[in-house]
């Protein structure tokens, strides 16, 4: 079995963003990138179906500019076998790169992708169930369990109040939550032997793809910041001020 991984670049979950002076989107000129954390999830979930014999082999994808060949190569020091990149300069929307991920579907037959439940920038949640509604596949999203079973995947999902636990037929599309697994980190050997493995090139046009997005960005601004706390001589005062000034009770 082939399991296709899709690996998006975004900042470090560990970066304070800041917003641009003219609020058209945040800073990204040197900016710790990294990947996607429940796409690292999604990675440690195919090399443990692999390491488990369930699946012969792990294609990490990145759609985005030049340096997602970093994000590709890190999959492939945790275990990912080769990489394709489809390289653009342009913001790509979810739609456009589910519509990526059909077609390297088509050409691979992966009998799974796994992928992130939501990329940490845009906060989307959008492109597998896009992904599997564009290949007419099942799709278990939000995944905190995963077992393979010859022909079906039983997935078991975090949703409101507790977990469901659903059977699927392959080929399917599971998104990852954060309760999956706790991913690896990359070997010193591991990420030299990486740097060996093969990373295909392409446009998206050679797909047949147009990626132009089709939503418009008007503003990005920083939340509200947060004003001082103050003390309170008594319940009495702390009644009176959720009342009249915070207005909660
Ligand atoms: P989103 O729908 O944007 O929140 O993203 C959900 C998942 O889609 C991510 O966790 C990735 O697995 C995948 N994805 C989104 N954008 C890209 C990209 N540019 N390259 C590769 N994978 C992506």
């Amino acid at each position: 079995m082939k399991i296709l991984v899709p690996v998006k670049r975004v900042i470090d979950y560990n970066v304070k963003v800041r917003v641009k002076s003219d609020e058209s989107g945040v800073e990204l000129a040197n900016v710790k990138m990294a990947m996607n954390p429940f796409d690292e999830i999604a990675v440690e979930e195919a090399v443990r179906l692999k390491e488990a014999g369930q699946v012969e082999e792990i294609v990490a994808v990145s759609i985005g500019v030049q340096q997602c060949q970093e994000t590709i190569r890190t999959a492939l020091a945790v275990g990912a076998d080769r990489g394709i990149h489809v390289v653009t300069d342009e913001t790509v929307e979810p739609l456009a790169v589910a519509k990526i991920l059909q077609k390297l579907v088509d050409k691979e037959t992966p009998q799974l992708v796994i992928m992130g439940k939501q990329a940490i920038d845009d906060d989307s949640n959008q492109t597998g169930q896009m992904l599997a509604a564009l290949l007419g596949w099942p799709q278990g999203t939000f995944a905190s369990k995963l077992a393979l079973n010859g022909s079906g995947a039983e997935v078991t999902r975090e949703v409101d109040g507790g977990l469901e636990t659903i059977g699927i037929k392959l080929p399917a599309v599971v998104t990852t939550d954060l309760r999956l697994n706790e991913p690896r980190y990359a070997s010193l050997p591991n990420i030299m032997k990486a740097k060996k493995k093969p990373i295909e090139q392409i446009a998206p046009a050679d797909l047949g793809i147009d990626v132009t997005p089709r939503m418009e960005t008007l503003k990005v601004t920083n939340p509200p910041a947060r004003s001082a706390g103050v003390k309170v001589a008594d319940v009495a005062e702390l009644v009176e001020k959720l009342k009249n000034e915070a207005k909660v009770i």
